[in-house]
Protein backbone atom coordinates (compact mmCIF):
# COMPACT_ATOMS: atom_id res chain seq x y z
CA UNK A 1 0.00 0.00 0.00
CA UNK A 2 1.31 3.85 -0.38
CA UNK A 3 2.17 5.94 1.98
CA UNK A 4 3.85 9.46 1.85
CA UNK A 5 7.27 9.77 3.30
CA UNK A 6 9.53 13.01 4.24
CA UNK A 7 12.44 13.05 1.45
CA UNK A 8 13.80 15.88 2.64
CA UNK A 9 13.52 19.22 4.75
CA UNK A 10 12.64 22.31 2.78
CA UNK A 11 14.29 25.14 3.73
CA UNK A 12 12.01 28.08 3.44
CA UNK A 13 8.62 27.05 0.33
CA UNK A 14 8.49 22.73 0.51
CA UNK A 15 7.86 21.63 -2.94
CA UNK A 16 6.87 18.17 -4.00
CA UNK A 17 10.63 17.16 -3.70
CA UNK A 18 10.24 17.21 -0.31
CA UNK A 19 7.82 14.30 -0.34
CA UNK A 20 8.42 10.18 -1.77
CA UNK A 21 5.48 8.59 -2.60
CA UNK A 22 5.76 4.93 -2.18
CA UNK A 23 4.40 1.07 -2.09
CA UNK A 24 5.38 0.00 1.85
CA UNK A 25 4.11 -3.50 3.39
CA UNK A 26 1.21 -3.47 5.39
CA UNK A 27 1.91 -5.14 8.48
CA UNK A 28 -1.04 -7.19 10.10
CA UNK A 29 -2.27 -5.48 13.88
CA UNK A 30 -0.23 -6.92 17.01
CA UNK A 31 -1.61 -7.45 20.38
CA UNK A 32 -4.31 -4.20 20.90
CA UNK A 33 -3.66 -2.94 17.48
CA UNK A 34 -6.12 -2.16 14.68
CA UNK A 35 -5.75 -2.44 11.14
CA UNK A 36 -7.31 0.57 9.57
CA UNK A 37 -7.80 1.10 6.03
CA UNK A 38 -7.94 5.04 5.75
CA UNK A 39 -10.83 6.98 3.49
CA UNK A 40 -10.32 10.53 4.56
CA UNK A 41 -6.89 12.43 5.72
CA UNK A 42 -5.98 15.98 7.13
CA UNK A 43 -3.47 18.42 5.94
CA UNK A 44 -2.92 21.01 8.60
CA UNK A 45 -0.34 24.15 8.69
CA UNK A 46 1.36 22.72 11.93
CA UNK A 47 2.93 19.80 9.71
CA UNK A 48 4.99 22.69 8.47
CA UNK A 49 6.55 23.12 11.16
CA UNK A 50 7.10 19.34 11.89
CA UNK A 51 9.21 19.06 8.36
CA UNK A 52 12.26 21.28 9.92
CA UNK A 53 14.53 19.40 12.70
CA UNK A 54 13.64 21.90 15.33
CA UNK A 55 12.34 21.07 18.83
CA UNK A 56 8.33 22.14 19.77
CA UNK A 57 5.85 20.62 21.61
CA UNK A 58 5.62 17.51 18.67
CA UNK A 59 8.63 15.38 17.47
CA UNK A 60 9.62 16.76 14.13
CA UNK A 61 9.36 13.89 11.37
CA UNK A 62 11.99 11.94 10.53
CA UNK A 63 13.42 11.75 6.57
CA UNK A 64 12.65 8.54 5.26
CA UNK A 65 10.03 7.77 7.33
CA UNK A 66 6.05 8.55 6.83
CA UNK A 67 4.66 11.54 7.97
CA UNK A 68 1.53 11.28 9.66
CA UNK A 69 -1.47 13.57 10.99
CA UNK A 70 -5.28 12.82 11.63
CA UNK A 71 -7.05 10.34 9.54
CA UNK A 72 -10.55 8.54 9.80
CA UNK A 73 -10.58 5.06 8.20
CA UNK A 74 -12.37 1.82 8.77
CA UNK A 75 -10.99 -0.96 11.20
CA UNK A 76 -10.04 -3.69 8.23
CA UNK A 77 -8.74 -6.43 11.12
CA UNK A 78 -8.76 -6.23 14.66
CA UNK A 79 -6.79 -7.68 17.39
CA UNK A 80 -8.32 -5.38 19.93
CA UNK A 81 -11.25 -6.35 22.57
CA UNK A 82 -12.37 -2.36 21.96
CA UNK A 83 -12.87 -2.39 17.98
CA UNK A 84 -14.60 -4.83 15.57
CA UNK A 85 -13.49 -5.23 11.62
CA UNK A 86 -16.05 -2.47 10.05
CA UNK A 87 -15.87 0.32 12.95
CA UNK A 88 -14.79 3.74 11.20
CA UNK A 89 -12.00 5.43 13.94
CA UNK A 90 -10.15 8.34 14.37
CA UNK A 91 -6.25 7.88 14.48
CA UNK A 92 -3.15 9.87 13.77
CA UNK A 93 -1.53 8.16 11.59
CA UNK A 94 -2.79 9.68 8.33
CA UNK A 95 -0.32 9.79 4.96
CA UNK A 96 -0.65 5.78 4.10
CA UNK A 97 -3.41 4.14 2.78
CA UNK A 98 -3.29 1.74 5.25
CA UNK A 99 -2.16 2.39 8.94
CA UNK A 100 -1.40 -0.09 12.12
CA UNK A 101 -3.04 2.08 15.02
CA UNK A 102 -3.08 1.12 19.25
CA UNK A 103 -6.11 0.63 20.21
CA UNK A 104 -5.34 3.39 22.66
CA UNK A 105 -4.63 5.96 19.87
CA UNK A 106 -8.00 5.20 18.28
CA UNK A 107 -11.30 6.76 18.49
CA UNK A 108 -14.66 5.43 17.33
CA UNK A 109 -16.53 8.02 15.36
CA UNK A 110 -19.80 7.75 13.86
CA UNK A 111 -20.43 8.04 10.49
CA UNK A 112 -24.29 8.04 10.68
CA UNK A 113 -23.74 11.36 12.97
CA UNK A 114 -21.90 13.21 10.20
CA UNK A 115 -19.56 12.89 7.42
CA UNK A 116 -15.95 11.39 7.80
CA UNK A 117 -14.38 14.70 7.13
CA UNK A 118 -16.03 16.87 9.70
CA UNK A 119 -14.22 14.77 12.45
CA UNK A 120 -11.21 16.53 11.14
CA UNK A 121 -12.57 20.18 10.98
CA UNK A 122 -15.86 21.70 12.09
CA UNK A 123 -16.02 18.79 14.93
CA UNK A 124 -12.51 17.65 15.04
CA UNK A 125 -9.03 19.43 15.91
CA UNK A 126 -9.63 22.95 14.09
CA UNK A 127 -13.07 23.14 15.68
CA UNK A 128 -12.13 22.41 19.57
CA UNK A 129 -8.74 24.82 18.24
CA UNK A 130 -11.22 28.16 17.19
CA UNK A 131 -13.53 26.79 20.94
CA UNK A 132 -11.16 26.95 23.35
CA UNK A 133 -9.21 30.01 21.89
CA UNK A 134 -12.40 32.27 21.79
CA UNK A 135 -13.65 30.84 24.76
CA UNK A 136 -11.03 29.88 27.05
CA UNK A 137 -8.00 31.81 25.75
CA UNK A 138 -9.38 35.14 24.52
CA UNK A 139 -11.92 35.20 26.96
CA UNK A 140 -14.89 36.65 24.76
CA UNK A 141 -17.45 38.06 26.19
CA UNK A 142 -20.77 39.12 24.98
CA UNK A 143 -20.70 42.64 23.63
CA UNK A 144 -17.10 42.02 22.19
CA UNK A 145 -15.52 43.49 18.58
CA UNK A 146 -13.52 40.55 17.46
CA UNK A 147 -11.09 40.04 14.59
CA UNK A 148 -9.96 36.96 13.48
CA UNK A 149 -7.48 36.45 10.36
CA UNK A 150 -7.33 33.54 8.61
CA UNK A 151 -11.10 33.74 8.30
CA UNK A 152 -12.02 31.29 5.77
CA UNK A 153 -9.88 28.62 6.79
CA UNK A 154 -10.84 25.81 9.13
CA UNK A 155 -10.16 27.04 12.08
CA UNK A 156 -10.96 31.03 11.13
CA UNK A 157 -14.77 30.21 9.86
CA UNK A 158 -15.03 28.55 13.23
CA UNK A 159 -14.41 31.48 15.55
CA UNK A 160 -16.31 34.07 13.28
CA UNK A 161 -19.17 31.89 13.21
CA UNK A 162 -19.27 31.05 17.38
CA UNK A 163 -18.44 34.72 18.30
CA UNK A 164 -21.69 36.16 15.92
CA UNK A 165 -23.67 33.25 17.89
CA UNK A 166 -22.64 34.36 21.22
CA UNK A 167 -23.66 37.71 20.81
CA UNK A 168 -20.38 39.72 19.43
CA UNK A 169 -20.96 43.06 18.82
CA UNK A 170 -19.60 42.55 15.39
CA UNK A 171 -17.16 40.32 14.02
CA UNK A 172 -14.61 40.96 11.07
CA UNK A 173 -12.36 39.20 9.67
CA UNK A 174 -9.16 39.15 6.91
CA UNK A 175 -8.61 36.65 4.21
CA UNK A 176 -6.48 36.60 0.60
CA UNK A 177 -9.17 36.56 -1.94
CA UNK A 178 -12.07 38.39 -2.80
CA UNK A 179 -14.01 35.37 -2.95
CA UNK A 180 -12.62 34.21 0.56
CA UNK A 181 -14.02 37.85 1.60
CA UNK A 182 -17.69 37.06 -0.07
CA UNK A 183 -17.75 33.95 0.93
CA UNK A 184 -16.90 35.14 5.36
CA UNK A 185 -19.42 37.87 4.89
CA UNK A 186 -22.35 36.35 2.74
CA UNK A 187 -21.74 32.65 3.76
CA UNK A 188 -20.73 32.84 7.46
CA UNK A 189 -22.11 36.27 8.49
CA UNK A 190 -18.78 37.75 9.17
CA UNK A 191 -20.14 41.54 9.55
CA UNK A 192 -16.82 42.82 7.52
CA UNK A 193 -14.16 41.43 6.19
CA UNK A 194 -11.16 42.49 3.91
CA UNK A 195 -8.50 41.50 1.64
CA UNK A 196 -5.08 41.27 3.42
CA UNK A 197 -2.99 41.02 -0.17
CA UNK A 198 -5.06 44.21 -1.55
CA UNK A 199 -3.57 47.04 1.19
CA UNK A 200 -1.75 47.49 4.48
CA UNK A 201 -3.59 45.64 6.86
CA UNK A 202 -3.49 47.91 9.40
CA UNK A 203 -5.41 50.38 7.32
CA UNK A 204 -7.94 47.73 6.18
CA UNK A 205 -8.40 46.95 9.89
CA UNK A 206 -9.49 50.39 10.93
CA UNK A 207 -11.76 50.82 7.80
CA UNK A 208 -13.42 47.32 8.86
CA UNK A 209 -13.66 48.03 12.60
CA UNK A 210 -13.53 51.68 13.13
CA UNK A 211 -14.45 51.44 17.11
CA UNK A 212 -11.60 49.49 17.78
CA UNK A 213 -11.50 45.67 18.49
CA UNK A 214 -11.83 43.78 22.03
CA UNK A 215 -10.41 40.82 20.78
CA UNK A 216 -7.76 39.22 17.91
CA UNK A 217 -7.86 35.65 17.38
CA UNK A 218 -4.33 35.02 15.80
CA UNK A 219 -4.05 32.52 12.76
CA UNK A 220 -1.65 34.56 10.70
CA UNK A 221 1.06 36.42 12.72
CA UNK A 222 3.18 39.09 11.20
CA UNK A 223 1.85 42.31 10.33
CA UNK A 224 -1.47 40.95 10.87
CA UNK A 225 -0.39 40.80 14.93
CA UNK A 226 0.96 44.13 14.62
CA UNK A 227 -1.99 45.51 13.41
CA UNK A 228 -4.53 44.17 15.66
CA UNK A 229 -2.40 45.79 18.46
CA UNK A 230 -2.87 48.44 17.16
CA UNK A 231 -6.50 48.43 16.89
CA UNK A 232 -7.21 46.54 20.07
CA UNK A 233 -8.95 48.73 22.88
CA UNK A 234 -7.97 48.85 26.31
CA UNK A 235 -7.95 45.52 28.08
CA UNK A 236 -7.75 43.79 24.66
CA UNK A 237 -7.46 39.91 24.86
CA UNK A 238 -4.92 38.15 21.77
CA UNK A 239 -5.72 34.42 21.28
CA UNK A 240 -1.77 33.67 19.93
CA UNK A 241 -3.18 30.58 17.93
CA UNK A 242 -0.88 30.14 15.13
CA UNK A 243 1.54 32.45 12.80
CA UNK A 244 1.06 30.62 9.17
CA UNK A 245 2.96 33.86 7.37
CA UNK A 246 5.85 33.27 8.91
CA UNK A 247 5.93 29.29 8.57
CA UNK A 248 7.72 29.42 5.21
CA UNK A 249 10.47 31.82 6.09
CA UNK A 250 13.93 30.45 6.18
CA UNK A 251 14.77 33.30 9.02
CA UNK A 252 13.16 34.70 11.82
CA UNK A 253 10.73 37.30 11.13
CA UNK A 254 10.88 40.92 12.98
CA UNK A 255 8.35 41.22 16.10
CA UNK A 256 5.44 43.92 15.92
CA UNK A 257 6.81 47.23 16.51
CA UNK A 258 4.07 48.37 18.77
CA UNK A 259 4.62 46.22 22.00
CA UNK A 260 4.15 49.20 24.54
CA UNK A 261 0.71 49.21 23.49
CA UNK A 262 0.37 46.36 25.57
CA UNK A 263 1.20 48.43 28.71
CA UNK A 264 -0.45 51.65 27.83
CA UNK A 265 -3.55 49.45 26.65
CA UNK A 266 -3.33 46.90 29.43
CA UNK A 267 -3.44 44.12 26.29
CA UNK A 268 -2.96 40.42 27.15
CA UNK A 269 -2.01 37.56 24.87
CA UNK A 270 -2.06 34.20 25.42
CA UNK A 271 -0.76 31.47 23.20
CA UNK A 272 -2.35 27.75 23.24
CA UNK A 273 -1.65 24.46 22.11
CA UNK A 274 -5.38 22.69 21.69
CA UNK A 275 -3.88 18.92 22.89
CA UNK A 276 -3.44 20.25 26.28
CA UNK A 277 -7.53 20.86 26.12
CA UNK A 278 -9.02 17.78 25.63
CA UNK A 279 -11.05 18.01 28.60
CA UNK A 280 -12.89 20.45 27.33
CA UNK A 281 -14.04 18.00 24.43
CA UNK A 282 -17.17 16.77 25.62
CA UNK A 283 -18.60 20.50 25.97
CA UNK A 284 -17.18 21.29 22.90
CA UNK A 285 -19.06 18.37 21.18
CA UNK A 286 -22.26 18.90 23.20
CA UNK A 287 -22.66 22.62 22.33
CA UNK A 288 -21.00 22.33 18.12
CA UNK A 289 -22.33 19.53 17.22
CA UNK A 290 -26.18 20.11 17.47
CA UNK A 291 -25.08 23.50 15.84
CA UNK A 292 -23.73 22.05 12.93
CA UNK A 293 -26.87 19.88 12.83
CA UNK A 294 -29.00 22.15 12.78
CA UNK A 295 -27.19 24.32 9.65
CA UNK A 296 -26.14 26.88 12.08
CA UNK A 297 -22.73 26.74 11.85
CA UNK A 298 -21.96 26.10 8.72
CA UNK A 299 -18.62 24.55 7.02
CA UNK A 300 -16.97 23.74 3.85
CA UNK A 301 -14.58 21.55 3.09
CA UNK A 302 -12.17 21.40 0.32
CA UNK A 303 -11.16 18.03 -1.09
CA UNK A 304 -8.05 16.42 -3.10
CA UNK A 305 -8.72 12.72 -4.47
CA UNK A 306 -5.44 9.99 -4.16
CA UNK A 307 -3.18 9.44 -1.21
CA UNK A 308 -0.62 10.82 -4.26
CA UNK A 309 -1.92 14.39 -4.46
CA UNK A 310 -1.44 14.85 -0.77
CA UNK A 311 1.39 16.36 -0.72
CA UNK A 312 0.02 18.70 -3.38
CA UNK A 313 -3.32 19.53 -0.89
CA UNK A 314 -0.48 20.47 1.42
CA UNK A 315 1.20 22.52 -0.41
CA UNK A 316 -2.06 23.76 -2.07
CA UNK A 317 -3.34 24.84 1.23
CA UNK A 318 0.06 26.69 2.66
CA UNK A 319 -0.86 28.82 -0.29
CA UNK A 320 -5.09 29.53 0.62
CA UNK A 321 -6.24 27.04 -2.00
CA UNK A 322 -8.76 25.99 0.72
CA UNK A 323 -12.30 27.11 1.28
CA UNK A 324 -13.02 25.73 4.99
CA UNK A 325 -11.21 22.36 5.76
CA UNK A 326 -8.38 21.20 3.19
CA UNK A 327 -8.30 17.11 2.97
CA UNK A 328 -7.23 14.15 1.07
CA UNK A 329 -9.62 11.91 0.12
CA UNK A 330 -7.93 8.43 0.03
P1 LIG B 1 -6.44 27.05 7.25
O1 LIG B 1 -7.58 26.19 6.89
O2 LIG B 1 -6.73 28.45 7.69
O3 LIG B 1 -5.40 27.04 6.05
C1 LIG B 1 -4.27 27.84 6.07
C2 LIG B 1 -4.58 29.21 5.46
O4 LIG B 1 -3.54 30.10 5.75
C3 LIG B 1 -4.67 29.25 3.96
O5 LIG B 1 -5.93 28.85 3.49
C4 LIG B 1 -4.35 30.70 3.64
O6 LIG B 1 -5.56 31.42 3.44
C5 LIG B 1 -3.68 31.20 4.92
N1 LIG B 1 -2.37 31.81 4.64
C6 LIG B 1 -1.31 31.26 4.01
N2 LIG B 1 -0.29 32.14 3.95
C7 LIG B 1 -0.73 33.28 4.54
C8 LIG B 1 -0.14 34.55 4.78
N3 LIG B 1 1.11 34.84 4.39
N4 LIG B 1 -0.87 35.49 5.42
C9 LIG B 1 -2.14 35.21 5.82
N5 LIG B 1 -2.75 34.02 5.62
C10 LIG B 1 -2.05 33.08 5.00
O7 LIG B 1 -5.61 26.33 8.40
P2 LIG B 1 -6.12 25.96 9.85
O8 LIG B 1 -7.45 26.56 10.07
O9 LIG B 1 -5.93 24.51 10.04
O10 LIG B 1 -5.06 26.70 10.79
C11 LIG B 1 -5.14 28.12 10.98
C12 LIG B 1 -4.07 28.55 11.97
O11 LIG B 1 -4.30 27.94 13.23
C13 LIG B 1 -2.64 28.16 11.57
O12 LIG B 1 -1.78 29.19 11.96
C14 LIG B 1 -2.38 26.92 12.40
O13 LIG B 1 -1.02 26.70 12.61
C15 LIG B 1 -3.12 27.28 13.67
N6 LIG B 1 -3.54 26.14 14.49
C16 LIG B 1 -3.17 26.17 15.80
C17 LIG B 1 -3.56 25.20 16.68
C18 LIG B 1 -3.18 25.30 18.10
O14 LIG B 1 -3.37 24.35 18.84
N7 LIG B 1 -2.64 26.42 18.53
C19 LIG B 1 -4.36 24.04 16.21
C20 LIG B 1 -4.77 24.13 14.80
C21 LIG B 1 -4.34 25.16 13.98
P3 LIG B 1 -5.61 32.83 2.65
O15 LIG B 1 -6.12 32.50 1.29
O16 LIG B 1 -6.57 33.61 3.46
O17 LIG B 1 -4.23 33.38 2.62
Amino acid sequence: ALEVRLASRPRGWPTRENFDVVEAPVSEPGEGQVLVRNKIMSVDPAMRGRMNDAKSYVPPFEIGKPLSGGAVGEVVASNSQQFSVGQTVLHQLGWREYATVGESHAVAVSPETAPLGAYLGVLGMPGLTAYVGLFDIANFREGDTVFVSGAAGAVGSVVGQLAKLHGAARVVGSAGSAEKVRYVTEELGFDAAFNYKDAPVHQQLKSVAPDGIDVYFDNVGGDHLEAAIGSLNDFGRIAACGAVSTYNASEPQPGPRNMFQFVTKRLTMRGFIVIDHGERRHQFFEEVGPLVRENKLRYDETTVDGLRNAPDAFLGMLQGENKGKMLVNL
